[in-house]
């Protein structure tokens, strides 16, 4: 009798291992002002997700510029601060980038962005004399890292808001896999990153947002990488003349982007790169985006403009496809 109770236990334990192995949890979270999801399949997953979802908020601790206990908010109050060295890396990474992109990308257009009222919710359109104004104290090349400690130029302001979740998802990546999980989809507002392919072995199947209206405009089938959409159609607001004005900014001359570009989709290995990317790429539009893709091509990118063409990059066009209410808009291959 005992033995056969033994054998039952060992039984269930033997079950409650395997199903162990298979696991599954999800977790749905704000943070970094925006709705995160994290669902993780195999290993210990649900301490995976924990993990992921603490370093997160520890990110967001480091990189805020409101939280007044920040990194960002030190160097941005003082002028100059030592930061922690992943603050100090990631401010070298998006200065890199800056660069790359000849500014496009623009770590200290934050008080550009402050005065059309996207950092505070009180939206306007400031005069084009305030923003000149504005444009002198903006420029990536006047912030210095030395080790780990950020210098700013006189009345500068530095903002990670166009890298930090893409690393936020690098390091949730990183945190899963420590856990032994084999299958996630890591969605951290629109950020998408996924690690391998679903538990059944198929790829992941991503909507891609129609950026004029509801729904998706196609879906893309993916594996084991990051995709990041840059677009001016979510923070955004209508000015009193029908105008929209989105949250992202042309540092060269201070203003939302307006370039016949409705979103940029950057699909690579790594979240922070494609994060990076999708903002510089929105910004520089169809030609500069384009040639960009052909001096670097360590991504591929997918850009919808605002005459209904969809341009994708060759190494990801078989993994596009357009939905059917959308076939009015033209896929073209960009090689
Ligand atoms: P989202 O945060 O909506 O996913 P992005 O990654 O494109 O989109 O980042 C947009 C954020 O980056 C803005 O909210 C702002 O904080 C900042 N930003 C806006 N324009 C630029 C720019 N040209 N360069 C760098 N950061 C920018
Ligand atoms: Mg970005």
């Amino acid at each position: 009798m005992k033995l056969k109770i033994l054998l039952i236990i060992i039984c269930i334990l033997l079950t409650a291992c395997s199903a162990g192995s298979d696991a599954e949890y999800s977790y749905d979270f704000f943070a970094m002002d925006t709705f995160m999801s994290i669902n993780a399949f195999g290993g210990s997953a649900e301490e995976g997700v924990k993990a992921a979802a603490r370093r997160i908020n520890e990110l967001e601790g480091l990189l805020s510029v409101t939280d007044e206990n920040s990194d960002i908010y030190a160097v941005n109050h003082l002028g100059a601060s030592s930061v922690s060295s992943e603050t100090a890396k990631l401010v070298s990474f998006a200065l890199e980038i800056a660069d790359k992109t000849n500014g496009a990308l623009d770590p200290t257009i934050y008080p550009v962005l402050n005065a059309w009222g996207f950092t505070a919710d009180n939206k306007r359109v400031p005069s084009d004399g305030e923003i000149a104004k504005l444009l002198e104290n903006v420029g990536f090349g006047r912030v210095t890292v030395n080790g780990n400690s950020v210098t700013l130029g006189e009345g500068m302001m530095l903002d990670t808001g166009a890298v930090a979740k893409g690393y936020a998802g690098d390091e949730t990546v990183r945190i899963l896999r420590e856990h032994g999980v084999s299958s996630a989809l890591v969605n951290l507002g629109g950020n998408v990153q996924l690690i391998g392919t679903k538990p059944d072995g198929g790829d992941w199947r991503l909507g891609l947002k129609d950026p004029t209206g509801a729904g998706n405009i196609g879906v893309l089938t993916v594996s084991d990488c990051a995709v990041v959409t840059s677009g001016n159609y979510e923070r955004c607001f209508t000015a009193e003349d029908g105008t929209v004005y989105g949250h992202i900014i042309d540092p060269a001359n201070g203003c939302p982007v307006d370039n016949g570009l409705l979103s940029a989709t950057v699909v690579a290995a790594e979240g922070k790169l494609c994060d990076a990317l999708s903002t510089a790429l929105f910004v520089m539009g169809e030609k500069g985006a384009t040639d960009f893709w052909r001096e670097n091509k360590n991504f591929d990118v997918i850009l919808i403009t605002d005459n209904a063409e969809v341009l994708i990059t060759k190494g990801i066009a078989d993994k596009f496809t357009l939905d059917e209410v959308h076939k009015n808009f033209i896929v073209k291959v960009v090689e």
